[in-house]
């Protein structure tokens, strides 16, 4: 099974919508692994947000990001890091389709609720960069039967 990091963004948390994000992947069937609230600095932001550092408003996310802790999730499921993707829709929230976190709860392309990995290879860096290996857990989960047929996982 896949593991994949979900940022809950200052955005969703100052509206208040923390709840209604997470229980969104705990419907889905995606297992929370791990999960705290941190604050993030200026350096794991440049780290985070690397490939967007040269953009004109890179300073403004950065900023975007401060304005409230934000909470970090893992997530845990077959294919987990496209599923979750997926749940969260598009980048520029006005274009996300309903029904995903994005289409549904955001009208911004900064102010976008969620930060979702994009790959294997950065779920994996991201993974490492946000949580200590003691602080991602491994248990079963009752209902796995239910989630999947047994061929499946
Ligand atoms: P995603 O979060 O969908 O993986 P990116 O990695 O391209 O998207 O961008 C990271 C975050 O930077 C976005 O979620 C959004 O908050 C912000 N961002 C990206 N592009 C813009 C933009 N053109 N204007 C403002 N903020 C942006």
């Amino acid at each position: 099974m896949q593991k994949t990091l979900v940022i809950i963004k200052p955005s969703a948390i100052q509206r208040a919508l923390v709840g209604k994000v997470i229980s969104r992947f705990e419907k889905k069937g995606l297992q929370i692994v791990g999960f705290k609230m941190v604050y993030l600095d200026d350096k794991m932001l440049e780290i985070h947000y690397a490939h967007l550092k040269e953009k004109p408003f890179f300073k403004r996310i950065k900023e975007s990001m401060q304005v409230t802790p934000v909470l970090v999730i893992a997530l845990k499921g077959l294919d987990a890091i496209e599923v979750v993707r997926k749940m969260a829709g598009s980048t520029n929230s006005r274009k996300a389709e309903p029904g995903t976190i994005r289409g549904d709860y955001s009208m911004s392309i900064q102010e976008n609720i969620v930060h979702t990995s994009d790959s294997v290879e950065n779920s994996t860096i991201e993974l490492a960069r946000f949580f200590k290996e003691e602080e991602m857990f491994e248990y079963d989960p009752l209902i796995l039967p239910h989630l999947y047929a047994n061929d499946e996982y």
